[in-house]
């Protein structure tokens, strides 16, 4: 048996597809003379059924409730997303903002798009790119997005050094940078690190705290561009 690197995302279940959750302990039709005795946790892990309108998507509802108020607020005209996996959350942002009457584009990125569901007829105002956050030349087609911009690594390879491409080459002020899900994990286990690394961008951006603190996959990782581009 060859064991693979888990640290590498490869998918919650290994299945990009959305299937509902299939109970199976316990009966879906609970019987009443027995209401007390029901029990209370879900019988499934809660991120399988995280779904838009079928697709997979890895953000909880706290996490969406932020970022619909993120986008009420900042009406971006572009949203790029590092990490694109089945593409739930693209459709998800690109639904969004066009109720909110938002003229925006969604941009997804990764490395691997065989696992994007997305079905044809659903790719308006979405554009998908095969690229490496390895590789920070996979960014330089988005120097001519329009802003308000909203950039959100749900990647995690490189995040650093792709913040500070954006920095330099792309974010206008008032425009948000967003790191998903890992700054617990790496202040955990590196905090010296990551407070140095975020302390490097002191002049040009600063943390929302409206946002920061309000969902635990988006604990302390949004910021917002405060000073102007050079
Ligand atoms: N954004 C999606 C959502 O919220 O539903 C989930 C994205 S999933 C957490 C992470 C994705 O990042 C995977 O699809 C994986 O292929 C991609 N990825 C991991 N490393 C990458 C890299 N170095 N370059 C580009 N994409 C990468
Ligand atoms: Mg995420």
């Amino acid at each position: 048996m060859e064991f693979t690197d888990l640290n590498l995302f490869r998918g919650l279940g290994e299945d990009p597809a959305y299937h509902p959750p299939v109970l199976k302990d316990r009966p879906r039709d609970w019987p009443l003379d027995r209401w007390a005795e029901a029990p209370r946790d879900l019988g499934f892990s809660d991120f399988a059924r995280y779904q838009w309108r079928g697709l997979r998507m890895l953000k909880d509802p706290e996490t969406q409730a932020v970022y619909h108020d993120l986008l009420w607020e900042l009406r971006p005209r572009t949203i790029v997303e590092l990490g694109v996996y089945g593409g739930g959350s693209l459709v998800w942002f690109r639904d969004l903002t066009r109720l909110m009457g938002i003229d925006c584009q969604v941009i997804g990125i990764d490395r691997d798009l065989s696992r994007c569901r997305i079905p044809a007829s659903e790719k308006s105002n979405i554009s998908l790119h095969e690229g490496d956050c390895a590789a920070v030349e996979t960014f330089e087609h988005l120097r001519s997005a329009a802003h308000p911009l909203l950039f959100i690594d749900d990647a995690h390879t490189n995040t650093f050094n792709i913040m500070k491409w954006a920095v330099d080459h792309l974010l206008e002020h008032g425009d948000y940078f967003v790191i998903e899900d890992m700054i617990p994990f790496w202040h955990r286990y590196s905090p010296r690190l990551l407070e140095e690394y975020l302390g490097a961008f002191r002049d040009v951006l600063t943390m929302d705290m409206v946002y920061a603190n309000a969902s635990q996959q988006l604990d302390r990782g949004v910021f917002r561009r405060s000073a102007k581009k050079d």
